[in-house]
């Protein structure tokens, strides 16, 4: 169940158990509440939701009962009914609390699956979710997008020369220093081993170049120290801009083929390729 029927479905369940216990004065019936108090917490598993929605619930059988039977009510109802909202707000922090941990483990899970264990962004999954979501929407706006497609110079050789244990440090820092000029709204992933893609929605080619010349420049003058050793990293840089109904595939292929250009020309640059398909840099 998902999107509006869970609205519909809290609305109806609501409405039902006010009419059953307009109709019949049993104190029990009540307990037919926790069916869209349930409902609420699986669309916000939070204890503050839970709170909110287990003493609106009491307002509402308390009110209710005053409203639909304040003659008749019997001392003996009201003990009924206390004993019955008693144990409904017991059923209902039970289901809630298993609600709440449940929702944990699958956020956890998710990020889990969609992360990058060294670095901490976002891995490749990540991305072809992303992608699948963001190409329609920002279509709609008719927004520009550009993808930002960068590569460590001749990271093999600092593996070589200085061990793995260095090539996992560069990857972190360079990681943690880049991550500090993006922007909110920026798509960070490692695609690769020493591959990394920025999505830049809504922003033009021109933008994205320049921003990609500051992540160049970032890197080349970033201190990278191993063991007291200093390590001269670059990175080669291919930018291009999405064009509306592109394929997605060809999307990134642009982008390959101008970061392809970037290190045949000489690497520890920015290449871009704009919908003339023409190179430049
Ligand atoms: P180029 O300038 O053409 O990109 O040369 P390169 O040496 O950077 O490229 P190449 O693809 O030949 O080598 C990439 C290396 O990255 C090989 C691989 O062992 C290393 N690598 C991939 N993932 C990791 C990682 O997680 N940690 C470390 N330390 N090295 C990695
Ligand atoms: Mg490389
Ligand atoms: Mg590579």
């Amino acid at each position: 169940m998902g999107g509006k029927s869970i609205y519909v479905f809290i609305f109806t369940s609501l409405i039902v158990t006010l009419v059953i216990n307009y109709y019949f004065s049993l104190p029990s019936l009540w307990m037919l509440l926790l069916i869209p108090a349930v409902a609420i917490v699986f669309l916000s598993p939070t204890w503050k939701t839970t709170i909110v929605v287990g003493i609106l619930g009491f307002i509402l059988i308390i009110l209710s009962e005053f409203l639909f039977h304040q003659r008749h009510l019997l001392y003996q109802d009201i003990v009924y009914l206390i004993m019955t909202g008693i144990l409904e707000w017991i059923i209902f922090m039970v289901i809630a609390f298993f609600q709440i941990k449940t929702a944990r483990v699958v956020i956890k899970l998710g990020n889990f699956a969609l992360t990058d264990p060294l670095t901490g962004i976002y891995n490749r999954r990540y991305l072809e979710l992303y992608m699948e979501k963001i190409i329609p929407l920002s279509e709609k706006k008719e927004q520009t997008m550009t993808l930002i497609m960068f590569d460590i110079d001749h990271f093999k050789k600092i593996n070589d020369t200085y061990g793995h244990h260095a090539g996992d440090m560069v990857l972190q820092k360079m990681v943690r220093v880049i991550k500090r000029a993006i922007r909110h709204n920026d798509v960070f992933v490692r695609i690769g081993g020493e591959e990394f893609v920025i999505l830049l929605p809504n922003c033009s080619l021109e933008h994205g170049i320049k921003f990609a010349e500051r992540i160049r420049k970032t890197v080349e003058n970033t201190k990278f120290i191993y063991k007291g050793i200093r390590i001269f990293v670059t990175v080669s840089i291919g930018v291009t801009e999405y064009t509306e109904g592109q394929d997605l595939e060809k999307f990134f292929e642009k982008a390959d083929q101008a970061l392809y250009q970037a290190k045949e020309t000489g690497r520890n640059k920015v290449v871009w390729l704009d919908n003339t398909m023409a190179f430049q840099n």
